[in-house]
């Protein structure tokens, strides 16, 4: 359906299909911190490396990051775990993602997310998820080069799965588990990590030792 990135990109970066969303996205309220500056306030699309071997999703833009800063992964405390860790295996340039004009390069991968519009709560509906699954299934089929997924979060794995599912695979039985790779016949392998929020993080559940552990496998399994 659509040619090339920058023209998906340009397409989702335009999206107004759900109103709930359209409506949470522009009256969120800002954080103090950052109540002065300027909000992104639309659909996310993905960014990175289109020739990328690793696509890293989550399941939407948070509305400290992706939302404020209009990049995701961006500007939030998701995003300076995840950054340190993809710096020190050698898929970002550098450790911080603090703006979309950071000079943040990733090597080899892309990131993106299945719900490209921050939702209440964290949680689209059913209606809402599958409103956005085209351009998520675009996204992906304008990456011709993956070998692997990674999900962060349950919520990420699930969506991936949908997307595994409407290619003819069964997904029956398949449950997300922390450090899991999970093999499709002619599609690239789904991997598995807690998500980089600070209810994992700042409890321990997830430490960078385990995410570089992660991240070190993907690697070493696809390269
Ligand atoms: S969630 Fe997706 S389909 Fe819905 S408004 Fe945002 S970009 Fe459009």
């Amino acid at each position: 359906m659509k040619h090339s990135l920058n023209t998906l990109n340009a397409c989702v970066e335009k999206c107004r299909l759900c109103p709930r969303l359209v409506h949470y996205r522009e009256e969120v309220p800002p954080k103090k911190a950052f109540e002065d500056e300027p909000h992104w306030r639309k659909p996310v699309p993905g960014f990175g490396d289109p020739k990328a071997w690793l696509l890293i999703t989550g399941l939407a833009p948070s509305v400290q990051g992706g939302n404020r800063t209009g990049r995701l992964f961006t500007g939030d405390e998701s995003a300076r775990f995840l950054f340190k860790a993809l710096h020190d295996v050698g898929l970002a340039n550098q450790p911080t993602s603090t703006s979309s004009h950071d000079g943040l390069r990733l090597h080899g991968c892309y990131m993106t997310a299945a719900v490209k519009c921050v939702p209440p709560q964290n949680k689209p509906t059913q209606a809402e998820f599958l409103r956005c699954h085209p351009y998520y299934e675009n996204e992906i089929a304008l990456l011709p080069h993956l070998k692997a997924v990674l999900a962060l979060g349950k919520c990420a794995f699930d969506a991936y799965l949908s997307h595994v599912k409407a290619k003819g695979h069964t997904i029956r039985g398949m449950r997300f588990r922390h450090g899991e790779g999970y093999a499709f016949e002619g599609m690239p392998t789904l991997y598995t990590c807690y998500h980089p929020s600070p209810q994992n993080t700042n409890t321990g559940k997830l430490t960078n030792t385990m995410m570089k552990g992660v991240l070190k496998e993907i690697i070493k399994l696809s390269t």
